[in-house]
């Protein structure tokens, strides 16, 4: 009798992570509107390239730092191809969250 290994298969369910809730309600926070505005008006640069930044990426992450949210210190202003570098790949999903951000 042939023995099959029970293998885990992750339904349609697993496929589509989310994100914690909190990062999210502060993403669309209107808090979060006014100091990405500010941020990005005094460093309107990508801070890696130099060229113009649309996004105001975390630098530690919302979802392990959220009490970072609003420092300024812990942000940085990056440009599209820069802030999906930043992500590495890892957080896509992150990086595509951060850029609705501004639109
Ligand atoms: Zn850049
Ligand atoms: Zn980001």
């Amino acid at each position: 009798m042939p023995t099959r290994p029970a293998k885990h298969q992750p339904g349609p369910r697993c496929a589509k992570k989310h994100l914690p809730t909190q990062a999210r309600r502060i993403r669309s926070s209107s808090r979060w509107n006014v100091v990405r505005d500010l941020y990005r008006g005094k460093n309107p640069l990508c801070e890696k390239c130099g060229k113009f930044a649309k996004h105001v990426h975390h630098v530690l992450p919302l979802e392990t730092h959220p009490h970072l949210a609003f420092h300024l210190e812990n942000l940085m202003s990056l440009c599209e191809p820069c802030h999906v570098l930043e992500h590495g790949g890892h957080t896509v999903e992150q990086a595509i969250d951060d850029m609705r951000e501004t639109r």
